[in-house]
């Protein structure tokens, strides 16, 4: 009967601190291994960092930190916003831990024995970014995942024979349609694994931040095939204590791997493959969510828009967070974010729809029978509104199991909030309070039934309701006099359990309303942050200072007409703290454009090891936009983003403007890493 749930999120890349996309994810998983937990199944569920590869490396030389303190600084932060978010997961694996390494080596010798690893020699493009072999061609080719310029390399690669799985693959799409969710994520892989699988390097050996392939520790292994490992390192497998061994076996395969749309590909394709060619059993599904757009635009770094979760935690707490992101985003698709609709959904379902629910049922069985759950009637006739609550209630019940279990979260939590409406209008109708100033006794009869019957209904609401609102459904809970919410066993819930003569508990609001200042103070909160984390978005440990604009007048200001320079010390000079808080970089131009309508202006995307950055600067009539591209150019890069002719600049070219003649582009003698701060 005690069934097991396994659970994970993607474990998550720490090249970027953490924001709500993925807060997102893990809310979503919360919820299902909350609801889990309740309906009595033995539960686990996983979430954790990834950690390695060269994105890593390179994020950590730019910030002046080993690969380990860097990684050590991101994984922290994610940690410390589930904790405090209150999310449940049983175990957090870091791909940097011991356990972790020993037994994505013994997963790779088992895939090697089995004889699906062989050497050979790989010439081609590969997207940094997103850490994968791109199939394009010609140096700085744009990936076409994500657009940004491509590094050819040629090594000496262990590869794994992927195309031996293309059959097995396609066979197991077929016979499990629910292994990919939603269906249109399915069909894109089908038509990705019909097209033809080619053998997928799995090694690398041009850099070292990452765990060592068995046996030839020139090479380190790839870090897709590390990451998804984690999904069956963190239970147990590749371990030889008997304990691990165990876990294991009860836990594995998983029930349900939730990840983002942009990970299909990995987690749909390579990972059933090593899974059957090390012979081991397969999720039985994926689900995949739509990406959180942010007023209707893609969340990114370039654009600066990326929502921190703090900031809605501050002001109106994790459950309205999670409600509004379950509740409004269709799962599987794309949705939006904005604080105008968090603000809005907040107030409408949960400050006067379930909260005020609660307060107004909880308030009256105070005043009325002193805080004890009234007897419905039973000598004074039910009147329909009374049996129709139940029956709307025995509906939800079911219809929402249902949804939820087929991660439907929005449909199932509108169908719950249908019957909140419900028993609203119910009370409406039957006008509680004026029967409470009668004393005869079929009006105490008739006010007992439906106080009753709203209790019980609120009681059903809040049960259903525990894994989206944590928080305020155990303070309901209490405040009926129920106790501890997690202890109730949801699978038995039905009409009718809520005992007569229970004693309430204090009763408190458990959602305030929000007035339109919550709006504004988050959007402050969001703008501050943003100017403060600017120079180095996405590194930990970053100067939480305004930007400051370059004080010197040899340069040309190409992309900040209206710069001002920083007040000066009396005798026009600047202290180096001043001078330090101007963070230059060196940056490798990969593409270059002119600015249509604005004959000066050019669009560059300029790479900074770490990102590539879209910068307008006004030096068109310097420099044609093809030679500029592969030139290494000197950028200040924790300028605060400004628009000119409606393109975003991130950042500023640093060049000389001789009086009356051309921009001239700071450049280097000797060959410098891109990345490289100058000092
Ligand atoms: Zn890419």
């Amino acid at each position: 009967m005690n069934k097991k749930f396994y659970i994970t999120t993607p474990i998550y890349y720490v090249n970027a601190r953490p924001h709500i996309g993925h807060a997102y994810t893990t809310i979503a998983c919360d919820t299902v291994a909350r609801r889990q937990r309740l309906l009595g199944a033995d539960t686990f569920f996983l979430t954790g960092t990834d950690e390695h590869g060269q994105k890593i490396e390179r994020a950590a030389q730019a910030a002046g930190k080993t690969p380990q303190e860097f990684t050590d600084e991101v994984s922290a932060q994610f940690r410390a916003l589930w904790n405090r978010m209150g999310i449940t997961y049983d175990d957090y694996i870091r791909t940097t831990e011991e356990r972790h390494k020993k037994r994505v080596q013994e997963l790779f010798r088992r895939i090697r024995d089995n004889g699906h690893i062989y050497k050979g020699t790989y010439t081609g493009q590969y997207c940094v970014f997103d850490e994968l072999y791109v199939d394009v061609v010609g140096p700085g080719a744009p990936c076409p995942e994500c657009g940004r310029p491509t590094e050819t390399v040629k090594e000496e690669n262990y590869f794994f024979k992927l195309s031996l799985f293309q059959d097995k693959l396609l066979q197991l799409y077929t016979e499990q349609p629910d292994f990919i969710r939603p269906e249109t994520r399915r069909n894109e892989v089908m038509s990705f694994v019909r097209s033809g699988l080619r053998d997928l390097s799995i090694s690398r050996s041009t850099f070292s931040w990452g765990i060592p392939v068995p046996d030839d520790p020139k090479h380190v292994i790839y870090v897709w095939l590390d990451a998804l490992a984690n999904y069956i390192t963190a239970i147990g497998y590749g371990s030889s204590h008997k304990g691990a061994q165990e876990a294991f076996q009860k836990y594995w395969p998983a029930d349900l791997q939730m990840i983002g749309k942009e990970i299909v590909r990995f987690h749909c394709v390579y990972w059933p493959a090593f899974l059957m060619a090390a012979e081991l059993p397969l999720p039985k599904s994926i689900m995949a969510h739509g990406w959180l757009l942010f007023e209707e635009s893609k969340m990114s770094k370039s654009r600066g828009n990326i929502v921190r979760t703090e900031t809605i935690l501050d002001v109106l707490g994790a459950d309205a967070l999670r409600y509004f992101l379950l509740r409004e985003v269709v799962f599987g698709q794309d949705g939006s974010f904005s604080f105008d609709a968090l603000v809005q959904r907040y107030n409408a379902d949960l400050a006067n729809g379930l909260g005020n629910l609660a307060s107004r049922t909880l308030t009256m069985i105070t005043r009325y029978f002193r805080g004890e759950v009234p007897y419905p009637s039973a000598a004074v006739p039910q009147k329909g509104g009374d049996s129709a609550i139940a029956e709307n209630a025995r509906k939800v019940i079911a219809e929402y199991s249902t949804l939820f279990d087929q991660y439907q979260f929005s449909r199932a939590l509108e169908v719950a909030w249908g019957l909140v409406a419900a028993v609203d209008k119910y009370i409406v109708e039957n006008e509680p309070w004026a029967l409470g100033e009668k004393q005869d006794e079929e009006s105490r009869s008739r006010l007992g039934t439906i106080l009753y019957t709203s209790a019980e209904a609120l009681r059903i609401v809040t049960a259903l309701a525990h894994p989206v609102i944590p928080d305020a459904t155990s303070k309901i809970w209490a405040q009926l006099g129920l106790g501890d919410i997690r202890k109730f066993p949801l699978s038995d819930l039905k009409w009718g359990q809520l005992q007569l003569g229970t004693k309430l508990g204090n009763i408190e609001p458990v959602f305030p309303r929000a007035d339109k200042s919550a709006i504004e103070r988050m959007q402050k909160m969001e703008d501050q942050q943003r100017s403060a984390a600017s120079p180095a978005e996405g590194q930990p440990g970053a100067p939480a200072q305004a930007p400051a604009v370059l004080p010197v007048a040899t340069t040309a200001a190409v992309a900040t007409p209206a710069a001002k320079p920083a007040a000066p010390a009396p005798d026009g000079k600047i202290s180096i703290d001043d001078f330090a808080k101007v963070e230059l970089r060196v940056g490798q131009v990969k593409a270059a454009e002119k600015v249509k309508g604005a004959d000066k202006l050019l669009r560059l995307e300029v790479d900074l090891g770490t990102e590539v950055r879209q910068v307008v600067a006004g030096i068109a009539e310097s420099y044609a936009p093809e030679l500029l591209i592969g030139r290494k150019v000197v950028i200040v890069a924790n300028l605060a983003p400004r628009k000119l002719r409606g393109l975003e600049s991130n950042g500023m070219i640093v060049a000389a403007s001789p009086e009356g003649g051309k921009a001239v582009l700071a450049s280097f003698l000797e060959d410098v890493p891109v990345g490289t701060r100058l000092k």
